[in-house]
């Protein structure tokens, strides 16, 4: 019997699809981690976007044809997606937003 070999691969994953060369390769969805855990992040262009949604980071709507950015937790289910300014988003660091909990 050999040992178990379970590397854990997911850190190299990740920076793999950083890096991919061609972003429309990993469905234009990267992977983030932040203090408040790892992402998954979608950038949605204005033609995309078709409905108003509220961005959690400023509390205001995010108006159709606007490009921003949806984000997942990307241990939990693409379910409890949410939908954010881009300016938003990048800013939710500095600025301790919390992602809300159920
Ligand atoms: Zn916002």
């Amino acid at each position: 019997m050999s040992p178990r070999r379970n590397t854990p691969r997911r850190r190299g994953a990740r920076q793999d699809q950083r890096r991919a060369p061609f972003p429309g390769v990993v469905g234009n969805q990267q992977r983030e981690s932040g203090s408040d855990g790892d992402w998954v992040v979608r950038r949605v262009s204005g033609a995309a976007a078709t409905k108003t949604y509220r961005c959690p980071g400023c509390g205001q709507d995010i108006r159709p044809s606007t490009p921003h950015v949806v984000a997942w937790r990307a241990e939990g289910s693409s379910d409890d997606r949410r939908h954010w300014h881009s300016s938003c988003w990048e800013k939710r660091e500095h600025r301790g937003v919390r992602f809300p909990r159920r």
